[in-house]
């Protein structure tokens, strides 16, 4: 039987790698979910099956939980996933911490029963006892999911504007959160000695109370539009705690399972953080959204708006397109208007490309989910170096609601906030079309000189109501 089990705890996480493999293309994610989600199958059926649980209570919580998840992910908005993703990662976390506290309940429990049994008749030996090893991963499991738990819940609430999305400082904040932590460390060390010993249990529950709090101070100095990061950062530490509960149980595929989302969620947060130019240490305690950003990015032109009717009769000359999609379109959700312009300008004999910066929108990969959501041809889409260098040779760039990944200061203006992180090009453009409801500034706050640009016409309104506008002009000539 432990073989079987163990072959498939192999199974099972072949499965995650091969599927977490397939997530990186557009064209094999779905395929890679399912995989993923076949294993996630088999080691929950195997793990059940092992444990001689009492099934009925498992498969009533099983059902309660699916139906919730499934509700949730039919029902979130596009632009909510985020949310959900901060949802997810923090009862990822206070799993892992009730599993280590339930755990250490259940062998300290055990340890007083012998301790009892040894006193009354002096024959019983204390083997269930807390080696020093399961517990620092019992205290490393309660203590990093205490803090994903409470951190990501603070994330969801900012991120939903519940909670307001500005970063809360306050005064000695950062010593404050030192000191949090250094108490977390201590009463740690201090359990790990003596787990089963008479402080042990007091110990155990401050670790849990401190690290609880920790995670809110941790998240509350930073701004809103840097929770995509955050719970980036959470996802991987989701992860950890999954790992350090599955020492814990000793269950195989748990460690497998948390070491792989400990370590992808790390990857995709230094990725985001590059794409953004910041280095992780600054999104996490410069306080970035604290106050209005209003230095660097400064543009003393006009913006020139242009109808609907007169972009259409540049658009019907262009011979070379592209699209720059940005936190606005997801916001209109106009990727499907967004798909029938490509369309019709390509039975005009134009060629069409979506060009994707990596952090447009707020979440990786936001822009590629709403194009594939519409069945934009994925040979279509570029990335951000593939257009740049012969982006001087395109008729018309239409930037669809989005405005830092465009901004020129980012390239030329060192006084910047968001001086070094790449941008699209869309400036050098021959001709580019502007799409935003009004002189609203995007995530960084900042002005952006491309819309004062002399090839740059701002076409005012919802993305949605301009594309399909466009569309309409073509369909009525
Ligand atoms: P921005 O947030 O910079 O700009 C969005 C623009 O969309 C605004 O100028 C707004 O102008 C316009 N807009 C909003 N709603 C609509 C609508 N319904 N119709 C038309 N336009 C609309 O978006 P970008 O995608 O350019 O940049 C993303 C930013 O988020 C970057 O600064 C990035 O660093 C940051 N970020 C991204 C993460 C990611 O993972 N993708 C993670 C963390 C941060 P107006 O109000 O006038 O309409």
């Amino acid at each position: 039987m432990e073989n079987l089990v163990n072959l498939s705890y192999i199974v099972a996480s072949i499965l995650f790698v091969f599927g977490i493999k397939m997530l990186g293309n557009a064209a094999t994610a779905r395929k890679g979910n399912l995989l993923s989600s076949v294993g996630m199958g088999l080691a929950i059926l195997v793990t059940l099956l092992e444990s001689g649980l009492d099934l009925k209570l498992v498969i009533a919580a099983l059902l309660v939980g699916s139906v919730i998840g499934f509700v949730a992910a039919k029902r979130v908005q596009m632009t909510g996933m985020p949310e959900l993703v901060a949802l997810f990662n923090g009862f990822g976390g206070l799993a892992s911490l009730l599993v280590g506290w339930a755990e250490y309940q259940r062998i300290s429990h055990a340890t007083t029963e012998t301790v009892l049994g040894k006193i009354a008749n002096a024959v019983d030996t204390a083997f269930v006892d807390m080696d020093a090893f399961t517990a620092t991963v019992t205290v490393l499991a309660i203590l990093i999911g205490g803090i994903t738990f409470t951190g990501s819940m603070y994330a969801w609430g900012k991120l939903s504007g519940k909670l307001g999305g500005r970063a809360l400082t306050f005064p000695a904040q950062k010593a404050f959160n030192a000191l949090l932590a250094l108490g977390i460390i201590v009463t740690g060390i201090v359990f790990a000695f003596d787990p089963t010993g008479s402080l042990g249990y007091p110990m155990l529950i401050t670790v849990i109370v401190l690290s609880l709090l920790l995670g809110i101070f941790a998240v509350m100095p930073i701004g809103g539009g840097d929770m995509p990061v955050v719970i980036s950062l959470l996802n991987s530490c989701s992860g950890l705690a999954a790992c350090a509960a599955g020492f814990v149980i000793q269950n195989n595929v748990l460690i497998v399972a948390g070491c792989l989302v400990g370590a992808s969620g790390l990857i995709l947060t230094v990725i985001m953080c590059k794409a953004m130019n910041r280095t992780l240490v600054n999104v996490l305690f410069s306080g970035f959204g604290a106050s209005a950003q209003s230095t660097g990015g400064t543009s003393t032109g006009e913006m020139k708006p242009v109808s609907v009717e007169d972009a259409y009769y540049i658009l019907e000359a262009a011979k070379n397109v592209i699209v720059i999609p940005g936190y606005g379109m997801a916001v209109a959700q106009a990727q499907h208007a967004v798909k029938e312009l490509g369309e019709i300008l390509e039975e005009n004999g134009c060629e069409i490309r979506y060009a994707i910066h990596p952090v447009a929108g707020r979440m990786p990969g936001h822009m590629n989910v709403l194009l594939a959501e519409a069945d934009v041809p994925y040979e279509q889409l570029c990335e951000m170096d593939d257009v740049n260098p012969t982006i001087e040779m395109v008729d018309v760039a239409i930037v669809i609601g989005a405005n830092d990944v465009v901004n020129p200061a980012a390239a030329d203006d060192p006084s910047s906030p968001i001086y070094g992180m790449p941008i699209i090009n869309a400036h050098k453009a021959k001709t580019t079309f502007c799409l935003k409801r009004g002189k609203g500034a995007g995530f960084s706050g900042l002005e952006n000189a491309l819309f004062t640009a002399p090839n740059t016409r701002m076409i005012y309104g919802d993305a949605k109501a301009t594309v399909t506008g466009l569309v309409a002009q073509f369909k009525d000539s």
